[in-house]
């Protein structure tokens, strides 16, 4: 394969996707996997479960149960939940000694090669238990922002904090446990060993990053640069180190980033001949984007571009991390343990699919905080998306009165077309990616194409055919029946004729039909 290599951020197996995960990185990586695999482009669209992280600890602890078990269930709920929302990921592999060979022969290399080096450090230490904290385990307050955050890095600020940065730690699993601090040595990379790739990778990438993202970046970048923990003592949970200077420890869980996605592509590729990295080696020709949270920007976007840069130019470094803030449910956070939130499989039950991966995009967070209301859902999608949609189907009933009769198409229909397809296409584009600003072509071009008036019914097809190819990445269902009906779903604009067809329908809700009934 030449082409892309998708990557949507590892989820975490502790529980369901819900609406506000959806919103963000997943369905925003399948509409870009979508629109370059509609131009005829190869596309990977991949991701695994994130198994080794503490949070499953932390997690199955207060659900009564164990890690292994709540990474079963809550794997196949992910995996539902994607192929409820039409998310174009590849199944996600299974974890298992594969899996982990394939994280021990990316690490591996760079422990041989001397990448690592051993330090003494002090981390929190949970005098009863008996065991070190880091990640989510602990919490205390973060040296950044001074809100309470988890190790590893902020949720608020994002910025990162390791070993005992955290001020008055505490320990997640039993907050009454005295925690203390104890020297442990272990293995880091320095990321300052970096620096100089690391800001000419920045600079040349400067147009591609939102401005929230960018701005950690550059404070990050201002101070010195964190040593990325390799090893950290086990607590219990996660792939044990192999390395002679470390025993009873684990690879820190957020190293596996990159092994993970590599192994994940290579699952989705179909297992092909040769090494499982290939597709991600510098020589192959592909290119890498990434779609993960703000709060991820320090990991996904640093301490993994580390990863893959202290194996020298072995590998492909991304294009793009296209990062998305905080989606909220009815102006409050999406809370699993108080169990406000919408899962997506839930939702797509009550509301047809293309509502609801449109009013995703139309108001999911891109630069900043925003918000789900089901009023809105129900508002939003009737008024600006189905009425004028149907209507626009009614529209071309009655002009129609020969499907699959030629058309004539003049030069005005096809630069008509060809203004609209450029328009879509800066929303897919990495620099100028958006999807608010693509579902909101679809309604400026809906309520467009609904009044104005063309001498040739030539000119309008084209002008609704070219729209539908640029809304087809987000409206899924409605624009494949069309597809099975006969329309081409091209962006080539420059036809003399085209075939008459007929719009199908786009369904209602099934609470908003009550409520007009
Ligand atoms: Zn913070």
């Amino acid at each position: 394969m030449t082409g892309t290599i998708v990557i949507a951020a590892t989820p975490t197996p502790n529980g369901d996707l819900h609406v506000g995960h959806m919103a963000g990185p997943y369905l925003a990586g399948d509409i870009h996997a979508r629109y370059l695999r509609a131009a005829g482009h190869p596309v990977t669209y991949a991701t695994c479960t994130d198994d080794s992280q503490s949070y499953m600890i932390s997690t199955a602890a207060k659900h009564g149960t164990t890690p292994a078990e709540l990474c079963a269930t809550s794997t196949a709920r992910i995996q539902r939940s994607v192929e409820a929302m039409g998310i174009s990921l590849a199944p996600m592999p299974p974890i298992d000694d594969a899996y982990r060979q394939a994280v021990l022969d990316f690490v591996t290399p760079l422990y041989e090669q001397g990448r690592f080096e051993l330090r003494t450090v002090r981390m929190p230490y949970a005098a009863n238990a008996g065991t070190y904290l880091f990640d989510g385990l602990v919490k205390g307050e973060c040296p950044a922002c001074l809100t309470e955050s988890c190790g590893g890095s902020c949720e608020g600020c994002g910025h990162p904090n390791h070993f005992d940065d955290l001020g008055d730690p505490r320990s997640v699993l039993d907050p009454a446990d005295p925690v203390t601090s104890r020297e442990v040595t272990v293995l880091v990379l320095p990321i300052e060993n970096y620096r100089q790739e690391l800001t000419a990778y920045y600079a040349a990438r400067e147009n591609t990053w939102r401005q929230h993202s960018r701005q950690l970046i550059r404070e990050i970048l201002a101070r010195p640069l964190p040593e990325i923990p390799i090893t950290v003592p086990s607590p219990g949970w996660g792939i044990d180190a192999p390395f002679a200077e470390t025993p009873g420890q684990i690879l820190y869980p957020w190293i596996e980033a990159m092994p993970a996605s590599i192994y994940s592509t290579w699952k989705a590729d179909g297992e092909p001949e040769g090494p499982v990295d290939q597709a991600w080696r510098a020589e192959s020709g592909n290119s890498l984007v990434y779609f993960h949270g703000f709060d991820n920007v320090y990991f996904w976007g640093m301490v993994d571009l580390v990863m893959l840069l202290a194996h020298g130019d072995r590998y492909l470094t991304p294009d793009a991390n296209v990062c998305n803030e905080f989606y909220e449910l009815e102006n409050e956070k999406f809370s699993t343990s108080r169990n406000h939130l919408i899962r997506g499989a839930d939702l797509v039950a009550e509301v047809p699919r293309d509502l609801v991966r449109f009013y995703l995009a139309l108001t999911c967070p891109e630069d900043q905080r925003a918000n789900f209301t089901r009023e809105g859902l129900d508002k939003v999608t009737a008024q600006r998306l189905r009425d004028p949609w149907n209507a626009l189907a009614d529209r071309i009933e009655a002009l129609v009165t020969d499907p699959g009769e030629e058309l004539k198409v003049t030069d005005a229909g096809r630069r008509r077309a060809a203004v609209i397809a450029r328009r879509f296409q800066a929303c897919y584009d990495l620099t100028s990616f958006s999807l608010t600003r693509a579902a909101d072509g679809i309604i400026t071009q809906l309520a467009r194409l609904l009044t104005t008036e063309r001498a040739e019914p030539g000119d309008l097809l084209m002008e609704v055919r070219t729209f539908l190819a640029c809304a087809a990445p987000i409206l899924i269902d409605v624009t494949a029946e069309a597809e099975a009906r006969g329309v081409e779903l091209t962006l080539d604009t420059g036809a003399e004729t085209i075939d008459a067809f007929l719009l199908p329908r786009l369904p209602g809700s099934v609470r908003s039909d009550r409520s007009t009934r």
